[in-house]
């Protein structure tokens, strides 16, 4: 009896369905699309990766079967690595001849790279704490033997209290512990030199567990600057920039960094594999520890341009506002009731309720005419107001 016969192929999905209502999706990979999902028993949010793996044009029986494979391998590390508090958990798994479905804890705030993308740059302060984290968990990965091969921001999801935890493990691998891997995978700006290198030379050596340790200074070089260590329109020159170590801390951005934080970076971006930092000397770096945090911020001349800029535009602001206030009489509440704010604020509050939604104060309408006794006053605001209704929106 073969394998199918035994399990008919929608054996598994509907097991999942029973279970769980999927929602919208919340990421999309090569071959996998990550969903919201609900629990319909216990209604616990969960999100499921769904790894597609029907026989199509796009893809060759022996392409599906190398994702099969790498998949039931990023489920064995999954289940190894589960109860480290910084990794994603692996809930409930389930597997067709057409899907898998990988159930996880939802991570609400998403993706470090969304997060990145709208903060633009972060503080030394949130830095180190999502850089202990993501050490803490590549010690772990790499007393195991795990080189997790994809640390990227976009692998770094935040849990509700913006605790980081680190997910795909899809180029996860356990390996012996002098056994050297060669196969090149990876993002291209996150690939260590030696990757790259084997790529080039048949005859290389191979790579370990240090890869993880260089794209891991990618990543805290990327929080504080806001921008990658090495980059380059054309690929083939990142790589050559990767290869040789070529980076630097010269945009304007560095200026407000510490020391400490360089310093770190660059023992992690080590060309040389052998003289790179392992993750616990990395995390036993000044940059961790409580006291040499180095936030006393040195006073370059960007700096004091900057705080020399902020003054002024506050004292202008003061004056200005000063300048403005007038004293409330009864002539001012008379002849423009909507300029003083108690007042403007009740004629609002009236006006929604009237109205049951804000009315503008444009040129046509006033809302302090609504409240003048005068019909007239009244029947233009109206007008008004109808008029703007039937404008199209744009
Ligand atoms: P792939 O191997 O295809 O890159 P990932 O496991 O990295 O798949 O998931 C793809 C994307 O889906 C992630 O980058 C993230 O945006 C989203 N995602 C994955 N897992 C979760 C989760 N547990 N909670 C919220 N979003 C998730
Ligand atoms: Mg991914």
């Amino acid at each position: 009896m073969t394998k199918e016969e035994e399990i008919p192929d929608w054996v598994g999905a509907k097991e999942f369905y029973d279970k769980y209502e999927p929602k919208e999706i919340l990421g999309r990979g090569v071959s996998s699309v990550v969903r919201r999902c609900v629990n319909k028993r216990t209604s616990q949010e969960y999100a499921v990766k769904v790894i597609d793996i029907t026989p199509s044009d796009k893809m060759t029986s022996r392409e599906i079967e190398e994702i099969r494979e790498a998949t039931v391998k990023e489920i064995d590390i999954l289940k190894k690595v589960c109860g480290q508090e910084n990794i994603i958990q692996l809930k409930d798994c389930y597997e067709t001849n057409a899907f898998f479905f990988l159930v996880f804890d939802l991570m609400r705030k998403g993706e470090l790279f969304d997060y990145l993308t709208e903060k633009v740059t972060l503080t030394e302060k949130e830095t180190r704490k999502i850089m202990r984290a993501l050490l803490e968990v590549v010690q772990f990965l790499h007393s195991q033997n795990i080189v997790h091969r994809d640390l990227k921001p976009e692998n770094i999801l935040l849990d509700d209290n913006m605790n980081i935890k680190l997910t795909d493990f899809g180029f996860a691998v356990q390996i012996q512990p002098d056994q050297r891997l060669k196969d090149v995978c990876g993002t291209p700006g996150y690939l260590a030199p030696e990757i790259i290198e084997c790529s080039m030379d048949a005859g290389h050596k191979g790579y370990g567990t240090a890869v993880d340790i260089w794209s891991a200074g990618v990543i805290m070089y990327t929080l504080l600057a806001g921008s990658p260590p090495f980059w380059h329109r054309k690929q083939m020159l990142m790589l050559r920039m990767i290869l040789a170590g070529k980076y630097d801390f010269s945009s304007p951005e560095w200026e407000d960094s510490s020391d400490t934080a360089k310093d770190l970076i660059s023992r992690m971006l080590v060309v040389d594999p052998v003289q790179r930092v392992t993750a616990t000397e990395a995390l036993s770096h000044s940059f961790f520890s409580q006291y040499v945090v180095n936030e006393v911020r040195q006073f370059s001349p960007y700096r004091k341009f900057k705080v020399i800029c902020i003054t002024v535009l506050a004292t202008m602001r003061i004056y200005c506002s000063y300048r403005r206030a007038k004293p409330v009489t009864k002539e001012v509440i008379k002849s423009d009731p909507y300029a003083v704010k108690p007042i403007r604020k009740l004629i609002d509050a009236c006006a929604f309720r009237i109205y049951g939604h804000w009315v503008k104060k444009g040129q046509t309408q006033n809302r302090a005419a609504l409240f003048e006794n005068s019909p007239k006053a009244i029947l233009l605001s109206l007008a008004a107001e109808a008029e703007e209704q039937d404008q199209p929106s744009l």
